[in-house]
């Protein structure tokens, strides 16, 4: 089902990465993926024409609404006058403390644009995390995230994001399910923080170090990598491998986030250790 846009709304401001939903079914999957809870917040990123907001004010215990575009920030707070527990912020969502929106338990959801998809995903997945995360975003994006262990798209990204939470990607949507129209293809991705992170937060920026210096090395074999990384000799190089129960010859696309944190801890004392600190 599509809809034009009352002429009363602002015109769409590429700039912020407006490009609304008209398509009612892939509405209904996004609130479906996020499925509010009794006495949870649910965080909404840009609302835009309120074309999810919609739907989530009816499933919602509370909903908190934050919108960047000062010209739909009024047309929002006259939509859901009559609904108190909705509250519209006006700001960057990038700048605002998400759990201090929320009151306890809260998820997050949104239709985000594309230029902001990353950092707001390392944004909610700092703590105190959200039970859930559910996002539109570029089809490509969402697949690398998603990607397991050996796929082609799997990398950095996959590897740093499941290393904090799962990754589902729940479907794709087409272009034609906006209007404006975008120059590509979204997907629902949802990200269910883990109970138990494989990496601890004092961790998570050596981490990231180690995976993205590994994938800048990804058709290499793990012995190589790790004593570039580490400026090792083989034996070493070697050693820290065979306490992880990682093979010599594994290329880095196919270990998972738990043989990333198990090779940061392993490595740890080794002498070039600091070029992944
Ligand atoms: N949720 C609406 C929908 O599905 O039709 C709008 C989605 S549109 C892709 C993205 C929305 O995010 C726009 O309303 C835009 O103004 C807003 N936005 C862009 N950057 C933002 C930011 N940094 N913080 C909060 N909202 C932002």
């Amino acid at each position: 089902m599509r809809e034009r846009p009352p002429s009363s709304l602002p015109p769409a401001r590429k700039r912020l990465g407006q490009h609304f939903l008209t398509d009612r079914r892939t509405l209904e999957r996004i609130v479906e993926a996020v499925a509010p809870q009794p006495g949870e917040t649910i965080i909404e990123i840009g609302p835009g024409r309120g074309a999810l907001t919609d739907l989530l004010v009816e499933r919602a215990e509370r909903l908190v609404a934050v919108e960047i575009d000062a010209l739909l920030v009024p047309v929002l707070r006259t939509r859901y006058a009559s609904r108190p527990h909705v509250t519209i912020v006006e700001g960057d969502i990038l700048g605002l403390s998400l759990p201090s929106l929320a009151e306890g338990a809260w998820a997050l959801v949104g239709n985000v644009p594309y230029y902001i998809t990353t950092p707001i995903i390392f944004q909610a997945l700092r703590s105190p995390r959200p039970s859930r995360m559910v996002f539109l975003v570029q089809r490509e994006v969402a697949e690398r995230v998603a990607a397991p262990a050996g796929d082609d798209a799997y990398g950095a990204l996959s590897v740093n994001v499941q290393a904090l939470a799962d990754a589902e990607l729940v479907a794709r949507v087409p272009a034609g399910a906006f209007h404006p129209r975008p120059k590509v293809d979204s997907a629902i991705l949802r990200l269910t923080p883990r109970e138990r992170p494989v990496v601890l937060p004092e961790e998570e920026v050596g981490f990231s170090r180690l995976v993205q210096g590994a994938f800048g090395q990804r058709r290499k074999q793990m012995r190589r990598v790790v004593r570039e990384l580490y400026g090792v000799g083989p034996e070493e190089a070697e050693r820290v491998l065979a306490a992880c129960d990682i093979g010599i010859t594994a290329r880095p696309e196919t270990l998972r986030p738990e043989d990333f944190a198990c090779l940061l801890r392993a490595a740890g004392n080794l002498p070039g250790q600091a070029a992944t600190r």
